[in-house]
């Protein structure tokens, strides 16, 4: 990163520099207001035949996030888990302000490499890795990956016997999740041992150890469960003659904001508390929504309307099938805003909004309160980077790729 004039760094950087980037005045004390204008000026300036649903990402936002995560977690590097929004401009902007990645597949390897990150920035933190994805992470060094069972030891001593492991831990359940991963990964404690000795046994080298408290945790407390159990492995490693470990992966969840604040308290804390007595760890994290849900903002284009008495019934085209999916996958609660400008005093009426498919699931908001909008009106989404794009469909036609995302910069 170019010292002081990180964002300089950002617009000269990977997936950034052969963009066309949108600049705009910001206004700290009408947050919202900013990014509405610099819609409307998209919408006015674009022909009928692109007036769409898109995305604008403010890159000030993500460095602003970035370095707000320094300040907070110094010494932590993030890697950023590429799979909550793989879109080009975010994940070069995160590699020119100096982020690692967290990468789970062979395509999101490549697409980083592609934006010229170093592979030992990339951590492989899929603990079940298909073999060929394995295979290609042999081939282009990517050398650190995560494991939960002895099953992954086998495979990794076949297809990567060079990689360096991080031993997945369960995270201590009560976090309040908005996605519990535990359900699905991380080693249980009475399983600990036999996996650190299957990787002794395969003659791996286990560098650490990592674990993930759930995507969205509000309960902040577990981090410290968390880096306790983690000490523990630690201290298991020792006792079993393996090489010092030297990796804390502690993992995703973070929601920038008040609750980012209290957690990185938390984990400062218990940091220590459990790691106090070596200061050689090397401690990383892997936050995905952290970066990516505050610095998209939606604009859906208003294609249908139905009047039902005092009721409005609209349609959008973008729905649960395009980058508003995180409404049933990510338990998002949206609370659209229309683009123009309320009138004082202005009517309400209870509002249903449909997105553009034929499935009546497709409902983005029902019994919501909105002022009489009309086709061609634009409603506003905010918080709209996390999990959005990257898991949309092309259902019934209405294909997510292309909505599409305007690269912006406030200042
Ligand atoms: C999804 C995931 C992340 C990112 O989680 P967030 O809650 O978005 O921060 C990090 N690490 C792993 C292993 C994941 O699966």
């Amino acid at each position: 990163m170019d010292g002081g004039r990180p964002m300089q760094a950002v617009l000269l950087g990977p997936g950034v520099k052969d963009r066309k980037v949108l600049s705009f005045k910001r206004d700290a004390l009408k947050e919202k207001d900013t990014v509405s204008g610099l819609i409307r000026s998209i919408v006015a300036t674009s022909s009928p035949a692109q007036r769409s649903a898109f995305h604008v990402l403010d890159l000030a936002k993500v460095v602003d996030l970035f370095r707000a995560w320094c300040s907070a977690l110094p010494g932590v590097r993030p890697y950023y888990a590429v799979k909550c929004n793989p879109e080009q401009a975010l994940v070069g902007a995160l590699a020119a302000l100096g982020a690692g990645f967290d990468c789970a597949s062979r395509a999101e390897i490549e697409a980083v490499l592609a934006l010229g990150v170093q592979p030992r920035s990339i951590v492989y933190a899929n603990p079940c890795k298909p073999e060929p994805h394995l295979e290609y992470a042999a081939e282009v060094g990517v050398n650190l990956t995560t494991y939960d069972s002895a099953e992954e030891v086998a495979k990794i001593k076949r297809c990567h016997p060079n990689c360096e492991l991080l031993l997945r831990l369960k995270g201590p359940d009560g976090g309040k999740a908005k996605v519990d991963l535990g359900i699905k990964y991380g080693a249980l404690a009475d399983e600990v041992v036999p996996l650190l000795r299957a990787a002794q046994r395969a003659g791996l080298n286990v560098a650490g150890v990592s674990f993930h408290v759930g995507t969205g945790a509000s309960c902040i407390d577990v981090y410290r469960g968390a880096i306790e159990s983690a000490r523990a492995a630690f201290d298991a490693a020792n006792a079993l003659g393996m090489p010092p470990m030297r990796i804390l992966d502690i993992g995703g969840g973070f929601t920038a904001g008040a609750t980012f604040d209290e957690a990185t308290a938390v984990i400062n804390d218990a940091l220590a508390q459990y790691f106090g007595d070596l200061p050689c760890l090397e401690v990383i994290g892997e936050p995905g929504r952290y970066f990516a849900e505050k610095a998209f903002t939606l604009a859906a284009r208003v294609i249908g309307k139905r009047t039902r008495g005092e009721g409005r019934e609209y349609w959008i085209d973008d729905g649960v099938y395009g980058s508003l999916n995180c409404i049933l996958m990510d338990y998002y609660v949206p609370r659209p805003r229309p683009l123009a400008t309320p009138r004082p005093g202005e009517k309400t009426h209870t509002s249903t909004v449909f997105g553009p498919t034929c499935d009546s699931l497709d409902t983005v908001v029902t019994g919501y309160q909105l002022p009489e909008i009309s086709v061609g009106d634009w409603l506003i989404f905010d918080n709209m980077g996390a999990y959005t794009t990257a898991a949309g469909s092309k259902f019934n036609g209405f294909d997510t790729s292309d909505i599409k995302i305007y690269v912006a910069y406030s200042s």
